[in-house]
């Protein structure tokens, strides 16, 4: 790990024009980092340009640096480096960074125990909690100052991706850095209350449609699996965004004898965006392997082409036989 920041140091010492992507779909790890280490550059005087393709959902616009955040990099660039946080795979970083003809020397890192080291340097440490410790990590190698505002962003992060600590990723390593962070200002109820006490009406609207959805699959005694799915008609319907329904499919696991929940989100024609979430007995990281994505063991997810019952069909199939392959705890 240190030498891999050694090289990193290296690299910021260097550069004066730096980039900072994340992925598609961004949530609080992904955000949380973004603009932890973006503002943690500035504050060294550096040019930094924090780029997503997608919009911030608005739970997370209140956090510090949001509004700099660019979502098109046409006309910018040549960069000296650019830092990917929370992101496995190039392609997640978008369009106008896959396209991007200068990145300079590409620093991934990365939690993401699927990451396939795309990076010109890679720190990849699956053991972390959330990408936004290795962000807290680098800040401290490279001596740079964690003001309250990068605090209030790495503590998000952590936060989010930990579950609010419930995960086996709530290590004791996540919770003495959140710790430290609650130190350097970062406000635990002020950041609960924003984040899960806010949520706009029509997520409830929305919600209502997809459990509706529910299906409960028994599965020959070695537990279940259940879904949901969401469709653009259901968007439509409650005059929501696609990311107003990010963490529906707890709901799904959150049931009792359930092993895997699914959630089935229509995102184009004969397109659904799938996200899985295990207790733990199912690796679904490898299970998204196979249908090109990624993730965790608890929480991944991919693209599929399709319809609706077909896709399903194929991924309870994909996950029956994860159960009975004799790994369920
Ligand atoms: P979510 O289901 O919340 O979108 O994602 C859960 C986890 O799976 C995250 O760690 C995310 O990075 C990963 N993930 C979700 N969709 C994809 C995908 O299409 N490809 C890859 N490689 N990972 C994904
Ligand atoms: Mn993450």
């Amino acid at each position: 790990m240190d030498r891999r920041f050694d090289k990193a140091i290296e690299v910021l010492k260097r550069g004066k024009r730096f980039l900072v992507v994340s992925h598609v779909g961004p949530e609080g790890d992904a955000i949380g980092s973004l603009l932890g280490l973006t503002l943690a550059l500035r504050g060294l005087g550096k040019d930094a340009t924090a780029y997503l393709e997608d919009r911030i959902p608005d739970l997370f616009k209140f956090l510090p640096g949001a509004r700099t955040v660019v979502h098109t990099l046409e006309g910018l660039g040549p960069f000296d480096a650019t830092f990917a946080v929370d992101c496995g795979q190039k392609d997640r970083l978008g369009r106008d960074f896959v396209n991007l003809k200068d990145p300079g020397c590409v620093v991934n890192i990365d939690h993401h125990a699927t990451n396939d080291c795309f990076g010109d340097i890679n720190i990849v440490e699956p053991g972390a909690s959330a990408a936004g410790e290795l962000v807290y990590d680098f800040c401290k190698a490279a001596s740079l100052e964690i003001t309250r505002d990068i605090a209030v962003n790495l503590y998000v992060a952590i936060h989010t991706d930990t579950g609010s600590f419930r995960y086996s990723s709530a290590t004791p390593e996540a919770f003495i850095k959140a710790g430290e962070l609650v130190r350097l200002g970062a406000e635990p109820w002020d950041v609960s209350r924003r984040v899960y006490e806010n949520y706009p009406a029509k997520r409830y609207r929305l919600l209502a449609m997809v459990l509706s959805t529910l299906d409960v699959i028994e599965m020959k005694g070695d537990g279940r699996i259940a879904t949901l799915s969401v469709t653009l008609d259901m968007f439509r319907k409650a005059g929501a965004e696609k990311d107003v329904a990010d963490g529906f499919v707890n709901y799904a696991r959150g049931i009792e004898g359930v092993e895997v929940g699914a959630l089935f989100r229509e995102c184009g024609a004969l397109e659904y965006k799938v996200s899985l979430r295990s207790k733990g007995g199912v690796d679904v990281a490898e299970v998204s392997r196979t249908f090109g994505g990624g993730g965790h063991r608890n929480a991944a997810g991919f693209t599929m082409k399709g319809g609706l019952e077909e896709i399903k069909a194929r991924v309870i199939d994909a996950v029956r036989g994860r159960l009975t392959n004799g790994q369920k705890v």
